[in-house]
């Protein structure tokens, strides 16, 4: 058995991200880090006593069952604390002390409290860069790709000289592409070069409710003075404002009382801005001042790259051949792709065995079928059903109801929902023009032909299997 638990830790770490909200995720246990796992012990490392205390106290409970699932067997958790470094020394005092005045001279006492004073206030800046950002969502964790190096060269020309090259930066681009990463990675760079920096990070959600809070408890005033007095505003998420006439507004003076004072503005979105329904055209116009990035899915060489960064860090040693598995298999998103590697790394890691392509792709069954489902378009579907049914494909988006054809139809407007993301108005849209309502319809009649019939059972059995290869 391996006794470097890194790949069970971060297993379960994902899953406590899930669990958890976002700042208490990043202040208390992104920073943990595993130690060893000792028979059924697994040790973390901890900052200092206060977190060893404050994790065994509220979590650690939480911290076990989590851990045992990831391993698939009880495992017990306890704590070290991590040597300690000039930037984190436990004996320092926790807080500054009071200023001298300025004309006297410092006494050796004094110097050193001024010392441990400066030495709080780094601490300081980097709890308050763990506290807002993810600590692994740096420029030096981030692989450039030609899917992604003109965005990350925009954003580090942001990071480096903020309000000075791009502003606004607007990054978009897909689920689990890396918007979020980099937007932080903007934000860790900037607060380890000023450390008294005013950033803002917020997703528009939290935008959104801060505002709504302000107005309800008529502190409007000071809801603006903090979002437009900061030096960087990270906004991300941006396509929440849909259709939110009121929050645009506000969002809009925002923006601009930044801009004019040339303060670094900073935008993620999950499509181009002109394609967020309902958003004010001068919003629009606005996001496109500056500079637009896009983010692409990666190619195979960046997943690769991807693969091989990321195993490193957490010190596995996988076959090649599962490496070259995950990156043919895992294309449409980053974070999937970390997630099953994390899954094969920690099975590998605990289990001790060589991995076959096999067990890699039981193990990772439901990520492939995701992933599947994003890959599957509604041509194909219809295609392939067609083809089953011995129908014509033109018959998919026809009018003609015989029951020999409009079963079929029926068939692949309901593989349509199940394999694919598509919303029901969607891929009614793809059924030659037909209202949502004809595809939910169509969903039921299936659903229920299923239950009481083998053969339609069968049927779509076999369409399914055939299309999630
Ligand atoms: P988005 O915000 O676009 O949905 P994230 O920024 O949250 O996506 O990225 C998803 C995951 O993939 C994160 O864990 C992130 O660190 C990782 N990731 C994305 N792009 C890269 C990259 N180019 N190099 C390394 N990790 C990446
Ligand atoms: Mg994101």
């Amino acid at each position: 058995m391996s006794d470097q638990p890194q790949a069970l830790w971060l297993a379960a770490q994902q899953t406590l991200r899930g669990m958890l909200k976002t700042e208490l995720y990043n202040l208390w246990f992104a920073p943990v880090t595993a130690r060893c796992l000792e028979g059924d012990t697994l040790t973390l490392e901890v900052a200092d006593e206060f977190c060893e205390f404050w994790l065994k106290d509220n979590y650690l409970d939480v911290l076990r069952s989590v851990v045992s699932r990831v391993a698939i067997r009880p495992i017990q958790v306890t704590f070290a604390i991590r040597a300690a470094d000039a930037s984190s020394s436990a004996s320092a005092p926790a807080e500054p002390v009071a200023e001298t005045a300025p004309e006297a001279k410092p006494s050796k006492a004094e110097t050193r409290i001024a010392d441990a004073a400066v030495q709080s206030a780094a601490r300081e800046a980097s709890r308050r860069s763990e506290a807002l950002f993810n600590p692994n969502n740096t420029f030096e964790t981030f692989v450039v790709g030609s899917n992604n190096h003109h965005a990350h060269a925009a954003c580090m020309g942001v990071a480096q000289k903020p309000g000075h090259t791009y502003n606004p930066l607007f990054l978009f681009g897909g689920v689990g592409l890396g918007k979020t990463h980099l937007l932080q990675a903007i934000g860790h760079h900037v607060l380890a070069n000023k450390k008294n920096a005013r950033i803002g990070y917020l997703s528009c959600e939290r935008f959104t409710n801060e505002f709504i809070e302000a107005l309800q408890n008529s502190q409007l005033p000071k809801f603006r003075k903090k979002h437009r007095e900061l030096d960087v505003l990270l906004i991300d998420d941006i396509q929440f404002l849909q259709g939110k006439e009121r929050i645009q507004e506000e969002f809009f003076h925002t923006f601009n009382a930044l801009h004019d004072a040339h303060k670094q503005i900073v935008l993620t979105c999950d499509r181009p801005a002109n394609e967020i329904q309902g958003l004010e055209q001068r919003l629009i116009s606005r996001f496109e001042w500056g500079m637009t990035a896009d983010l692409k899915a990666p190619d195979v060489e960046t997943r690769l790259a991807i693969l091989n960064k990321k195993a490193a860090a957490l010190s596995v040693n996988l076959p090649e051949q599962v490496i070259l598995f995950l990156a043919n298999r895992i294309r449409t998103n980053i974070r999937r792709l970390e997630g099953a590697l994390v899954r094969v790394a920690a099975y590998a890691q605990i289990s001790g065995k060589a991995l076959d392509l096999e067990t890699v792709e039981t193990l990772l069954r439901e990520i492939l079928q995701e992933e599947g489902k994003v890959a599957i378009s509604v041509g194909e579907i219809q295609k392939r059903v067609a083809d089953y049914f011995d129908i014509r494909l033109a018959d998919m988006t026809s009018k003609r109801r015989p029951e020999n054809i409009a079963f079929p139809r029926q068939i692949a407007m309901y593989l349509a929902r199940q394999l694919t993301e598509h919303s029901l108005s969607a891929i009614g849209e793809s059924f030659g023009g037909r209202d949502h309502g004809t595809v939910l319809h169509a969903c039921r009649q299936v659903r229920d032909r299923m239950e009481v019939e083998a053969k339609v059972r069968q049927d779509v059995g076999y369409l399914e299997k055939q299309l999630t290869r």
